[in-house]
């Protein structure tokens, strides 16, 4: 399952932050026996829709589609020359598919800082730093081999001695290689390269209670949101610390709550919400047996890759998708209303699955 992997300076409230999701996910009520890796967390993404298809196509139970964050433990400072536990940190972003940066933005002078203040700048470009340092030393490894097989004219290795000279300078700067801008050719390269400034990020603020009902006040978050837009990367901003205290009520309880905090949507609905759309995910739904299920996919598989997601005997013996979207649904009223409208599609295996989807598979066993 792809993964976002949550880093951060000490103190900032990353363990907080996990904390609140390691309780979500133990509120869920569909996944008793799932087991997984104590760095891992996993919670259920938020979707409105599955309710209002159950109203409709009603059935035993409600599945949602799930989400898993990665902790991701570690010395930052000097990772990128260091041996061990600095190895260790940037092996284990390497393996995640995005990265949530926590940074903080509250003011608190009993929780010390590594810079002794808080300066969601300077924490950023600290963790920064380590990446780019870490990615410039791959890059300059592999310059060298490039530009030797580039000089015999070889197509590939002029194409990818063009990307790393576009690459290295930024990196020298201490910048990212998110916030180059790549034509299609080029960034199936950068893809293969495996860079960690490449992948892309959330900067999360962890903003004081205070400062919820309206985060664009707050400076510090000002400053990081302005920093990732010049990254080409999103912005987020949540307290920790409530979260952990909202991640420990039931709906109606959690819907109160945040009403009298002035907000409409808990800030981890909104992470895992916006994770899922950095990592070009998207859902579509099974509904009219024994339960209405959320299913994840990634954006540009085809039905029998996206049947297979269920069941791999969906994908060996695909013969055809039954779909319908979910805005005909819930404009249309029913499942029979659609089928009337001619809005029920029967699709093959060169379908492209859209987000919204409502499928029912037919295969041979
Ligand atoms: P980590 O080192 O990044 O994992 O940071 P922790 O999650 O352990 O948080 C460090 C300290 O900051 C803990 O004492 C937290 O209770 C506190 N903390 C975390 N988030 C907030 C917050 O939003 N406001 C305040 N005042 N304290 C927080």
């Amino acid at each position: 399952a792809l993964t976002a992997g949550i880093v951060g300076l000490p103190n900032v409230g990353k363990s907080t932050l996990f904390n609140a999701i390691t309780k979500a996910g133990a509120e869920m009520a569909n996944y008793p026996f799932a087991t997984i890796d104590p760095n891992v967390g996993m919670v259920e993404v938020p979707d409105e829709r599955l309710a209002r298809i159950d109203e409709l196509i009603p059935a035993k139970k409600i599945i949602p589609t799930t989400f898993e964050f990665t902790d991701i433990a570690g010395i930052v400072k000097g990772a990128s020359k260091g041996e061990g536990l600095g190895n260790k940190f940037l092996e284990n972003i390497r393996q995640v598919d995005a990265i949530v940066h926590v940074v903080r933005a509250f003011d608190d002078d009993n929780i010390t800082t590594v810079s002794g203040k808080v300066d969601p700048l300077e924490d950023i470009e600290t963790i920064n730093l380590e990446l780019s340092l870490a990615d410039l030393e791959s890059v300059n490894k592999r310059y060298a081999k490039v530009e030797k097989v580039a000089r015999t004219k070889d197509k590939d290795a002029m194409a990818e001695f063009a990307v790393l000279q576009k690459i290295k300078p930024v990196l020298e700067d201490g910048g990212s290689v998110r916030s180059i801008t790549f034509d299609e050719d080029e960034q199936k390269i950068v893809k293969g390269l495996f860079l960690l400034t490449a992948k892309p990020v959330i900067y999360v603020g962890n903003i004081a209670e205070a400062d919820m009902a309206d985060p664009d006040a707050s400076p510090y978050y000002q400053q990081i949101k302005d920093f990732a837009a010049q990254e080409n990367a999103e912005a987020l901003a949540i307290s920790a610390k409530t979260e952990e205290e909202i991640a420990e009520l039931d709906d109606a309880d959690k819907k109160d709550f945040l009403e009298a905090e002035g907000v409409s949507e808990s800030g981890l609905d909104r992470l895992i919400k916006a994770s899922y759309h950095l990592l070009g995910l998207a859902t579509f739904f099974t509904a009219g047996g024994k339960e209405t299920r959320a299913w994840t996919f990634k954006r540009g598989m085809k039905a029998p890759q996206v049947a297979g997601i269920i069941h791999s005997d969906f994908e060996r013996g695909f013969i055809r998708a039954e779909v319908m979207s979910y805005t005909d649904l819930d404009q249309l009223g029913s499942a029979q209303a659609v089928k009337e409208a001619g809005k029920l599609r029967l699709e093959g295996k060169e379908y492209l699955v859209q987000d919204g989807d409502i499928i029912e598979f037919r295969f041979n066993v």
